[in-house]
């Protein structure tokens, strides 16, 4: 109030009196109308869900092909409502179930399925020690069941609550391996013919082990197991340019190449690869440094311009903070189940969002079904989408066990659209395939027997 002012009057005081009285009458004139007719029935959509509690959570293992596959149920108070959630870790399966029995079970049941995030939180801090493998599969397999539960009560896909589509279907990559450069060749032509737009190129074995027509010293020594593989990493670092010259000459410029390098050189030898395969614009260059070699982050990225996928190691999801802000990589590698669903996988693709870093979700074999479509669910639902893995064909068994198992078809992943995730399991046929401890190593030695780690 200036000085200019008048103080307040009796007549300005008995004005916005009268003011206030007549708006208040005027809410009360309306609400007393309302008072006379019928009471208010919210519409259907607009009525709350009555809530649902958890009856029991439980490990369903099985291997209908060659890898353990884990999936957790939920099973909710209501009659016949229940949610399925991917936890495969194949290589430790056991534990996983263990974890899943032993401790989840009885940790929720009677708690409410609908608080998604409340559920996460509280599991994931409830062992004080956290972020292991074993404890964030377990995880997974509850938040993406809550996440299916919730789609079948709200009568909507996964996608639907994560906002709906950006897309009408995931465009996948497929993987052509070989044991020689013509033979990759071939595999790439096959699967072009096939429709796929994005092929991931790979010399030697899994990962690419270069050339190892050799037999190793190690192996001659009798050191290590018999199982051991071996990699010559010189072969491999001089082969990899090789087949991306090969392939863009037998190919073309049209169809995206990608390439892993699986963790396994040293980085200033990944530094020098990536410049050879500047020219032949890879699509991108997956796992250049191993989770012990970060700190080579800002070297690798100022010398050389080949896109970077990484992360698929990663076991928190606040390990891609500082290498998403500093602009280190550009696609997202997660294994949704190891760092623990839905949830956090959702946070991590909403952050790259703003850097300009794109998904790319680890989909191989040992991914079961219902992680096929939650990945699914959620490629298509964000925006910062990059290329999912997995032109990848199911079984006869599998599709069996998992009745809506994704299909592919034409270089894409379309899930069944229905309610929830839009999959489902045959506990019956889950059984006849018990899962093994038979998980394929990953040992790999150089000719010296050292450990190369992945
Ligand atoms: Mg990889």
């Amino acid at each position: 109030m200036s000085k200019e002012d008048p103080p307040f009057s009796a007549e300005r005081r008995n004005f916005l009196k009268t003011m206030a009285m007549g708006s208040a009458a005027g809410i009360l004139g309306f609400a007393g109308s309302r008072a006379d007719a019928a009471p208010y029935e919210a519409p259907a959509y607009a009525k709350a869900m009555p809530p649902v509690k958890i009856r029991s959570v439980k490990a369903i293992p099985t291997a209908p092909s060659y890898s353990n596959l884990i999936v957790v149920k939920v099973e909710t108070t209501e009659p016949g409502l229940y949610g399925l959630g991917c936890a495969t870790f194949t290589q430790r399966a056991f534990p996983v179930v263990t974890a899943i029995e032993k401790y989840m079970n009885e940790f929720c049941v009677g708690r409410d399925a609908d608080n998604i995030e409340d559920m996460w939180q509280a599991f994931y801090v409830s062992s004080y020690w956290r972020n292991g493998p074993v404890l964030n599969n377990a995880l997974s397999g509850l938040d993406e069941a809550l996440w299916d539960i919730k789609g079948k009560r709200a009568n909507m896909p996964v996608y639907q609550l994560l906002g709906g589509k950006c897309r009408f279907a995931v465009p996948v990559y497929a993987h052509a391996s070989g044991r020689s450069i013509e033979e990759v060749v071939d595999n790439v032509r096959k699967y072009m013919d096939e429709g796929f737009k994005y092929i991931r190129i790979q010399l030697g074995g899994y990962g690419g082990v270069g050339g190892a027509a050799a037999i190793p010293d190690f192996r001659k020594a009798g050191f290590g197991a018999e199982s051991d593989h071996y990699m010559d990493e010189y072969a491999y670092l001089s082969n990899v340019p090789k087949l991306f010259e090969a392939v863009r000459k037998a190919c073309g410029d049209q169809i995206e190449l990608l390439h892993d390098i699986h963790e396994r050189n040293q980085p200033i030898d990944v530094i020098n690869m990536c410049r050879q395969l500047e020219q032949y614009r890879p699509f991108f260059i997956e796992d250049p440094l191993s989770p012990e070699n970060t700190h080579w982050w800002k070297q690798l990225r100022e010398s050389t311009t080949v896109p970077f996928a990484m992360g698929e190691l990663f076991n928190n999801i606040n390990e891609f903070v500082e290498p998403m802000v500093n602009h280190y990589f550009d696609f997202i590698r997660i294994h949704i189940s190891q760092i623990g669903g839905i949830t956090p996988a959702m946070k991590v693709a909403r952050l790259g969002e703003w850097f300009n870093v794109r998904t790319a979700w680890h989909g191989p074999g040992d991914v079961s079904p219902v992680g096929h479509a939650a990945n699914a669910h959620i490629d298509l639902a964000v925006w910062n989408f990059g290329i999912q893995e997995g032109g990848y064909f199911f079984t006869d068994k599998e599709k069996e066990v998992f009745p809506g198992c994704p299909e592919c078809r034409d270089g894409y992943l379309y899930i069944k659209e229905a309610p929830g995730l839009g999959i489902d399991i045959n506990e019956k046929e889950a059984a006849k395939y018990p899962i093994n401890n038979k998980a394929p190593g990953w040992t790999v030695r150089k000719s010296d027997g050292t450990i190369i780690r992945p």
